[in-house]
């Protein structure tokens, strides 16, 4: 079995959109990203090629390339399981926090377990997404940027 991390950051500004975990959330602010901004699909991304040490989201998708620009996040989650898979290797279950100040996540968590379920072709049991606020304090709670963090455990393709 193997273990990876992965955090992620995207400051926050007005009139972008604000996707997490594939999920459109309506909110008067939003991550600034090359890609799509999603922190937590980013920071499950790499978790993932954490697990495989296998670099990380910005040498697999550079943000000095133009493929990627404006790319859905679900490409790179997508990408990072099939190099698991090619190892022989999938997600047992992984764990996740989202920081935000507002808007509150609770009504979208669903959506966004179902979606990374989707794209790791494991069950939605397997996948938790958390989300909290910053209390005010820092960057996060002042409404400045979203921080995600993610760990996830591979284990064997069989069993
Ligand atoms: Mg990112």
């Amino acid at each position: 079995m193997r273990i990876g991390f992965g955090n992620d950051v995207h400051r926050l500004e007005a009139g972008e959109a604000l996707v997490l975990g594939g999920v459109a959330i309506p909110s008067e602010y939003g991550s600034v990203g090359h890609s799509d901004g999603d922190a937590l699909l980013h920071s499950i991304t790499d978790a993932l090629l954490g697990a495989l040490a296998a670099g990380d989201i910005g040498t697999h998708f550079p943000d000095t390339d133009a493929r990627w620009k404006g790319a859905d996040s679900a490409e790179f989650l997508s990408e990072a399981a099939r190099l698991a898979a090619a190892k022989g290797l999938r997600v047992i279950n992984l764990d996740s926090t989202i920081s935000i100040e507002r808007p509150k996540l609770r009504p979208f968590i669903d959506e966004m377990r179902a979606n990374v379920a989707q794209l790791l072709g494991i069950s939605v049991d397997s996948v938790s997404v958390k989300a909290k606020t910053a209390e005010g304090l820092g960057e996060i709670g002042n409404g400045l940027a979203v921080r995600a963090e993610a760990v996830v455990l591979l284990g064997p393709e069989s069993t």
